[in-house]
């Protein structure tokens, strides 16, 4: 990261060409740099930092004219990073937004890292850590629900929620302290009935807050799902079904599919890999080999198996063996049998040595959504959390060891150790949650977090 005196600037908007695209200035001088950037149209008032969008002319290096659009610029206190801003709305074009930067670095702006905008709002504290991570996760979002998520600790939700317990042990590491101190006046001792109940409670919304995290998983991750059958039973005709499109190349000819494909798809908030894979037949050709061991490794790796048969052809073999090992644990609860083209004539009615198998057509859609909805039944065990307030790993993590600072704190106080070591315990605790809101983080732990950021945000 720069230097804080320094002024910044980056493209804000994706790369390639659009409508509008927007090439962002904060720091001290970024007013000023901005106003060699452009000329207002006549009659225009002047850009001010509390005044409305100023349209103009956007000026390249040696002041060449190169795009019309607008100055907006903030004040300090009405700005995302809580510097100076401005910011230079002219047509999507990469051409123009990289000349405009070329000038900006003309006028002694610095190119802005990866989330340099965002740790100048944190190091202003116009963000908590847990706000700026959600920026972060609401810019990478790849569903809807996702992109709620993070809006909702963009907005706070986490931070909110650990609020009263840091409170509380703060409370308790005072009054700990406190009794540490005055140590020979016996009624400074602390309460031992209450504190356990203290310590008991925080453990309790640590622990909840986790379980939100974990049952938040697949939402937040997504699953993975492999399709694995003999040659010919449908699975890539399935695969661009669910996929809605030409994906997978469908061929009459068996072994088509030698390597996996893959592809992702929104299931109702979900994001979904799906995985096609080389059938699961024995051969002899060296790349068809490699496919199927691809194909093996998919399934034991994937979250769901969809196991697919052909309805119009009787159970060979290496499917009766493969419907055997799914009914058994651990694969049961992840295989799911589908006989695939049922709109074919007397494809119904030929029985499936399994209790629940799923009749679809590729062909036809047939079934897709009783299958559609049975994956998201399955992947979704316990319901679907609607708010998880914990989604971020680092999260779970430092409350992972809050939970086990707490615990050794309980085990002290319960043993009747002595305060100071309770209260030491507390204070690692406390740490823990400083370390989810930025107050306790170390400069490497920044980086690392920054790093995962787009630049221009
Ligand atoms: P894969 O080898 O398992 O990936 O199978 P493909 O998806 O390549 O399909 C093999 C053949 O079966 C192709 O000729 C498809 O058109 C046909 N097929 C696939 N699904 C269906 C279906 O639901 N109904 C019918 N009638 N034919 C299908």
């Amino acid at each position: 990261m720069h230097d804080p005196q320094q002024t910044i600037v980056a493209v804000a908007t994706p790369p390639g060409r659009g409508g509008v695209g927007c090439v962002r200035l904060s720091g001290l001088a970024a007013p000023q740099i901005a106003r060699v950037l452009f000329v207002p149209a006549a009659g225009a008032p002047p850009p001010g930092p509390s005044a409305p969008p100023v349209f103009g002319r956007f000026l390249g290096r040696a002041g060449r004219p190169i795009d019309h659009g607008y100055l907006v610029l903030f004040p300090p206190g009405g700005s995302f990073t809580g510097e100076p801003t401005a910011e230079l709305w002219a047509h999507g074009s990469p051409a123009v937004l990289d000349e405009l930067v070329a000038a900006a670095l003309a006028e002694g702006a610095l190119l802005a890292g990866p989330g340099e905008f965002t740790y100048r709002a944190v190091q202003n504290g116009r963000l908590d850590l847990t706000r700026a991570e959600a920026v972060r996760d609401l810019v990478q979002a790849r569903t809807a629900y996702q992109a709620r998520v993070a809006f909702a600790q963009a907005e706070g939700a986490l931070s909110r929620r650990l609020r009263p317990l840091r409170e509380e042990l703060e409370k308790w590491i005072a009054r700990g302290e406190a009794a540490v101190e005055f140590a020979e006046e016996s009624e400074t001792h602390l309460p031992a009935g209450r504190l356990a109940a203290a310590i008991a409670g925080a453990m309790g919304s640590c622990r909840d807050l986790l379980d939100g995290f974990r049952a938040g998983r697949v939402v937040r991750d997504g699953a993975t799902l492999a399709m694995v059958g003999l040659p010919n039973v449908g699975k890539s005709s399935l695969f661009n079904r669910l996929l809605a499109r030409e994906r997978a190349i469908v061929a009459a000819q068996a072994g088509t599919t030698r390597d996996t494909l893959e592809e992702e798809l929104d299931l109702e908030g979900i994001p979904l890999r799906l995985i096609d894979t080389a059938g699961l037949r024995d051969v002899s050709d060296e790349v068809e080999q490699e496919g199927v061991r691809r194909a093996q490794r998919a399934r034991d790796e994937a979250d769901l198996v969809l196991l697919v048969l052909d309805g119009a052809r009787g159970v060979e073999p290496a499917e009766a063996e493969a419907l055997r090992r799914s009914l058994e644990a651990p694969e049961a609860p992840r295989t799911i049998v589908v006989v695939n083209k049922c709109d074919l004539a007397g494809a119904r009615t030929r029985s499936i040595p399994h209790p629940r198998p799923f009749p679809v057509s590729a062909a036809s859609g047939e079934g897709l959504g009783a299958l559609r909805a049975e994956l998201r039944a399955r992947l979704v065990v316990g319901g679907l959390v609607e708010d998880p307030v914990v989604t971020n790993r680092r999260h779970a993590v430092a409350l992972e060891q809050t939970l086990e600072a707490l615990a050794r704190a309980a085990a002290a106080a319960g043993e009747g150790l002595s305060e100071e070591l309770v209260v030491e315990d507390l204070r690692q605790a406390l740490r823990q949650l400083g370390e989810i809101t930025g107050e306790f983080t170390s400069e490497a732990l920044y980086d690392r977090i920054f790093s995962t950021f787009c630049i221009g945000k």
